[in-house]
């Protein structure tokens, strides 16, 4: 039989989105999803490798030709359910990975054209799940009578807890805020993720028969031995909340604030609706944000949907060298949030109140690469220049709260305060106790702490079948 080479579309699919002009003033989610046909037409560009990089690309390693197939057929519930074997978190993966790092840049077709776009599929289908009356949930065997505790509800605590669900321990996870899900509902602003979404992957999960303690701060309420006197094994998931600052002159003005902190009061307490809800933000009319990742440009958009006139991003290297995913530098430009690149703030001024005014920054030119790869900025002799502003957002990184360490004198920490594992199997060096996600990486992406909650649900597994540390 003469096989007939496929047709190569050279460009994804467009997807819906809110203009910019009117994204900037609501909150609603910037991109409104395929269609049905959309959807179809775009998975059918999937040339069906029979080496999938794709896959490899996938820290969870989603079977992504063979989904995209089911989606090309219309057999979407097929197609979210093959994801779900080894995703638990398809809607929000979908929105929030960088697939332009991943699964869709090792596609066969972003050689010449533009890949396969991977991550809006696995959006369109667990969007499309949500739709059905019912979602569908996996059998779960007879009870294990072992007892696994969660700590922290983030991505990784979310995925170590349906992975061992499904195997039958019983487990329950202990967040310290109101609401499930860590940074997806405390960091990612409502523009690109949802919080319905989130509710919803929560209550999926809790569908498997885990149960949520919120409000309960492990390290304060109950330390980890007396967490181990109950539980027969505990995972750690608690993120990385703890936001760095610069230590320049200045950065204890009033209107100075980590990212942490603003992201948090205007995600999660709602301080866009003050005084309808009881926290305040204040709503700078020139808004500077220092920092290139996600977390920097998600400030530098919330402050425009505050009502920022101006909100600029400083970052230190140039374009090219952003961490942040491609798609949210397209929207903060196309949304007119001002790039101060290769531009570093060397001090804070204020005026007779303490409130921030100005920063002081230098320009840089870019020398060799540094240890991250990319290169370094190289202060420029004599270029400091000032930026007036009234708020100041700080998003140059976390690290893990100190507070179960410091109430686990046995749990081993790196310098840089992150709880240090085994990668193979996320074994902490506490007897019983494993790790993952941000805690153990100091700060990565979602995908990644879901890879490593795999990682550590299979230990933890055997760990209990066995007994064996
Ligand atoms: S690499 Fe790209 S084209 Fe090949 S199977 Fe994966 S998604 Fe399809």
């Amino acid at each position: 039989m003469i096989r007939l080479a496929k047709q190569i579309i050279p460009k994804k699919t467009p997807v819906p989105e809110q203009l910019p002009a009117e994204r900037i003033k609501n909150y609603d989610e910037v991109i409104q999803g395929y269609t049905t046909e959309q959807a179809m037409a775009e998975a059918n560009r999937c040339l069906g490798c029979g080496r999938p990089l794709c896959i490899a690309g996938c820290p969870v390693n989603v079977n992504i030709p063979a989904f995209l197939n089911l989606v090309a057929r219309g057999d979407f519930r097929g197609a979210v359910n093959l994801i779900k074997e080894t995703n638990s978190l398809p809607a929000v993966t979908g929105r929030v990975c960088p697939q332009e790092q991943q699964c869709e840049g090792r596609c066969a077709l972003s050689k010449r054209f533009e890949s396969v776009a991977i991550g809006r599929l696995e959006r369109f289908v667990a969007d499309w799940e949500a739709t059905r009356s019912s979602t569908l949930t996996p059998e779960i065997p007879p009870p294990t009578g072992n007892k696994v505790a969660i700590v922290g509800s983030g991505p990784a605590g979310l995925t170590v807890a349906a992975d061992l669900a499904k195997k039958g321990h019983q487990v329950t996870i202990f967040e310290a805020l109101h609401e499930a899900g860590g940074v997806l509902v405390y960091g990612i602003p409502e523009f690109r993720l949802p919080k319905v979404i989130v509710r919803r992957e929560v209550e999926n999960v809790c569908r498997l028969g885990v149960k949520l303690v919120k409000d309960f701060v492990v390290g304060s309420a109950s330390t980890l031995d007396e967490l181990l006197e109950e539980y027969d094994a505990i995972f750690l998931g608690t993120g990385a909340g703890l936001p760095w600052f610069l230590n320049l002159t200045g950065e204890n003005l009033n209107g100075v604030y980590s990212a942490n902190e603003y992201l948090t009061r205007a995600n999660l307490m709602k301080a866009y609706l003050f005084p309808e809800y009881d926290t305040p933000i204040v709503r700078g009319r020139r808004v500077a944000t220092i920092g290139g990742g996600n977390v920097a440009l998600d400030s530098a958009r919330t402050a425009l949907r505050l009502g920022a006139e101006e909100s600029i991003i400083v970052y230190r290297r140039s374009r090219a060298e952003m961490p942040a995913r491609i798609e949210e530098i397209h929207h903060a430009e196309q949304e007119g949030v001002r790039f101060e690149l290769l531009t570093t703030p060397v001090s804070f001024y204020g005026d007779q109140n303490n409130w921030v005014k100005e920063i002081e920054c230098v320009r840089n030119e870019l020398g060799e690469p540094d240890t991250s790869g990319r290169r370094r900025p190289m202060p420029i002799k004599d270029s400091n220049f000032r930026i007036p502003v009234d708020v100041v957002v700080l998003a140059i990184g976390q690290s893990p709260n100190p507070l179960i360490p410091k109430t686990t004198p046995d749990l081993r920490i790196s310098k840089n305060g992150v709880i240090v594992i085994d990668n193979e199997t996320g074994k902490t060096s506490k007897k019983g106790v494993f790790a993952g996600g941000d805690v153990a990486t100091g700060g990565a992406t979602v995908i990644l702490a879901m890879g490593q909650g795999k990682i550590a649900a299979k230990a933890i597994d055997l760990y209990l079948k066995t007994g064996q540390w």
